[in-house]
């Protein structure tokens, strides 16, 4: 961990770069470990359409599965495709025992209803998280597959050993990928949890008392310096591209840096945790798939 440039005060840096090299590193060696005993974990992302962004991530997904040793499987099919085809596509995936792990890239073409395709995935190879199934289990406490986002943000806030039982967490946006099941990790932490979002009331406030300060907003540079708590851990989860083309998170990032305790970049920070979630519930999926236990950690 490095210090956040700045004054003599300045925030640990916690980095979520490497943190997911060293995770990936451990995987690989479970990976060649899971080989011997004849399991190989294999994934699945289905692309439907070309749109730009998502290309770029189905590509990014695909080099992270070579780089671990895990089976990974692109179906690239075409913007007409019928909600039925995708469907039968789904279907077939979930009766593949090759295949461990599926991901359907968002957003679908307008023609698609997202639901029910996301809700056609196999809850035990939902590695996404986002079936109901799945999303109960979290809320009682038995999550199978953690949503990869807040499950990254979990793995960051252990990396950088701060204890989150009894702390007071704050997280900023209730999206369902986001700020809802972050909320749930850290309150199975023991964390005691606020949830705030755009209607709530003296934000700052609620915000400076947070000892772990999660930023799910979507909002280029909302959370300021007078927001945060000295020492706090600010988690940024936010990715915001500006005019000029520089990417920045919704944290301002040097002046709040210089009041934290621990913070993540954008780039560098959350980011590449998501897709090394991907890849960490993908082999406890092949495990679970070959009688094994697989722990979450949560
Ligand atoms: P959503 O737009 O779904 O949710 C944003 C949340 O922020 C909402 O709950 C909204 O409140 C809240 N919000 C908006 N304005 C305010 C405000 N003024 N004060 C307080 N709360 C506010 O976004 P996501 O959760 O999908 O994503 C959040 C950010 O995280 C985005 O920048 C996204 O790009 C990034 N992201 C990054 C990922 C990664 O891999 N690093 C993965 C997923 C997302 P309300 O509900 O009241 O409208």
């Amino acid at each position: 961990m490095t210090q956040a440039t700045g004054s003599g005060t300045a925030a640990q840096i916690i980095d979520g770069k490497a943190i997911s090299t060293q995770m990936k590193e451990a995987m690989k060696a479970e990976v060649v470990a899971l080989e011997a005993k004849g399991i190989k974990p294999g994934l699945a992302v289905v692309l439907v359409g070309e749109n730009p962004a998502s290309v770029v991530y189905v590509r990014n997904k695909g080099k992270a599965c070579t780089e671990v040793g895990i089976h990974s499987v692109e179906h690239k099919i075409p913007a007409e495709t019928t909600e039925a085809q995708l469907l039968s596509l789904i279907d077939q995936l979930n009766n593949d025992p090759k295949i461990n792990g599926i991901l359907v890239q968002l957003p679908l073409p307008k023609h698609i209803n997202e639901k029910r395709v996301l809700d056609a995935i196999s809850p035990t190879k939902d590695v996404d998280g986002f079936h109901p199934f799945n999303v109960g289990k979290l809320a009682v406490g038995e999550a199978l597959f953690p949503p990869c986002t807040p499950f990254g943000v979990i793995k960051m806030i252990e990396h950088a050993g701060v204890s989150m039982e009894g702390k007071n967490a704050v997280v900023v946006g209730r999206s369902n990928i986001v700020g809802k099941p972050v909320a749930l990790m850290l309150l199975q932490k023991n964390a005691t949890v606020t949830i705030t979002h755009s209607k709530t009331k003296n934000l700052k406030e609620v915000c400076r008392e947070a000892d772990i300060l999660v930023a799910a907003i979507g909002k280029a540079n909302f959370v300021t310096a007078d927001m945060v708590k000295p020492g706090a851990v600010v988690i940024d989860v936010g990715i915001n591209r500006l005019d000029d083309g520089k990417l920045v998170g919704d944290v301002d990032y040097a002046p709040c840096a210089e009041v934290a305790g621990w913070i993540t970049p954008v780039p560098g920070g959350v980011g590449p945790m998501t897709i090394t979630m991907l890849l960490y519930n993908t082999i406890n999926s092949a495990k679970r798939a070959n009688g094994m236990v697989a722990e979450t950690g949560l």
